[in-house]
Order: C-alpha cells, then structure tokens, then sequence
C-alpha cells in the first residue's frame, strides 16, 4: 500500500515516514504542491496525507483539484488549523479525514488503515485465502493457526498478493508499492521477494501458493 505524505516540514515529513514504513506502507514525501502534483502525475497512491500550510500553496486547493478530477484516493488532513470551519471546509472539499498537529502517531497510523478498509480500497481488517490469514493492523501471518514469521517486506507483498488475490499483479506495480521512488531496488529485487514469500508459504503448508506469470507479474490462488 503507497502512501503520498505532502508535508513541507522536513523532520515531521520523517516521523511519518518512518513510522509509516514501520507499518509496513511504501512512502513518498513531497514537500509542496507542486511536487505532489509531480508525484501524483507519476505513481498511483493509496492514500494521501496532506499537510495544508504548503510553501507553495494551499494543500486544500490541491484537493480541490484532485476531486474536480475525479481522484478518489483517500485523503487523510493533517494540519494545525483546529477550528470547526476549518475541519468543516476540509471535509467539505473532498478528504476522508481530519487530524490537528499535535496528533498521536499510532493514532495517526490507524486512521490511515482505516481509510484503507473503506468500501473502494477495501477488505477488511483480515485478509484471507484457503488457511492463510493476515490481520493487517498487526501484520500477523497464519496458516491454519500456526503463526508465520516474515520480514516486514515481505508482510507488505503478501499484503499486496491477497488484496488482489486471483488476479495478477504485476512486477512494476508491485516494485512501486514496495518501494517509494527513492528506494534503490535492485534490478531482480522483486523475484528475490517473492521467492522467499514462496518458500515461506510452501514450508508452513499453505493451501494458497504465489504464482509466476511469465513477462508479467505474479499471482497469490489457491493451489
Ligand atoms: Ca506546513
């Protein structure tokens, strides 16, 4: 799941980010309006937080644009601008949810799941196929009732596999969800992953299996 923190406060921008990824989210930061738009133009978000007091703007005009275009990600506010108008306008504009600076970071972390389980992202808290299960707030994987020990990147491609289970989901989509722009991904980064994923699954007798589709991607079925 790929995150867009517009934030032009670069040590917040990093507590996010880093709390984020701790979570298991892809993250890109962009500083301003402009470069959010840059980066909207470019990658396909999950969710957007969005910052308002922006050097070079208004996040609420970015909304606005956003909506008038008919973008449906998710948008999570979070600003210092803590009056009721305010959170009124905002919501008015198109976001998804609120939150005034100071905030809770594991609050902050939950409202964006939340807005991931919302009717068009959504799955609910509990991802499942066959025996495997994954409950995504804890990132806790079983099969059958045994749990299964996997690297957090490795939590995010399954994640990713049975949100979009049956279907394939291909290599780049998988890499821009793993990685943000600024990750360095090794060229095979992407097949390693999965073989492990793979590996791990086959070892704990899982009835689904991750599938390779030549030239395209991979698909998480039941075997
Ligand atoms: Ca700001």
């Amino acid at each position: 799941m790929r995150v867009l923190i517009v934030e032009d406060e670069p040590a917040l921008a990093a507590l996010l980010r880093d709390a984020l990824a701790r979570a298991g989210f892809a993250l890109d930061v962009a500083h301003g309006v402009a470069d959010a738009e840059a980066s909207l133009r470019l990658a396909t978000y999950d969710t957007l937080i969005l910052d308002l007091g922006l050097a070079d703007g208004d996040g609420l005009a970015l909304l606005q644009a956003l909506r008038r275009r008919g973008t449906s990600v998710p948008v999570l506010i979070l600003t210092a601008r803590d009056t009721p108008e305010d959170r009124a306008r905002g919501l008015d504009l198109g976001a998804d949810d609120y939150v005034v600076k100071p905030f809770h970071m594991d609050e902050l972390v939950s409202r964006v799941r939340a807005l991931l389980r919302r009717p068009n992202a959504a799955l609910g808290v509990e991802l499942r196929l066959g025996n495997l299960a994954l409950h995504t707030p804890s990132r806790a994987v079983t099969v059958g009732c045994v749990a299964v020990a996997l690297s957090a990147r490795e939590a995010s491609l399954l994640e990713l596999l049975l949100r979009r289970h049956g279907r394939v989901v291909p290599r780049e989509s998988i890499e821009e969800n793993l990685y943000g722009f600024d990750s360095p991904t090794s060229p095979n980064a992407v097949e390693v992953l999965v073989h492990r994923l793979r590996r791990r699954l086959q070892d704990a007798s899982a009835t689904a299996a991750v599938h390779t589709i030549r030239g395209v991607g991979y698909m998480l079925a039941e075997s």
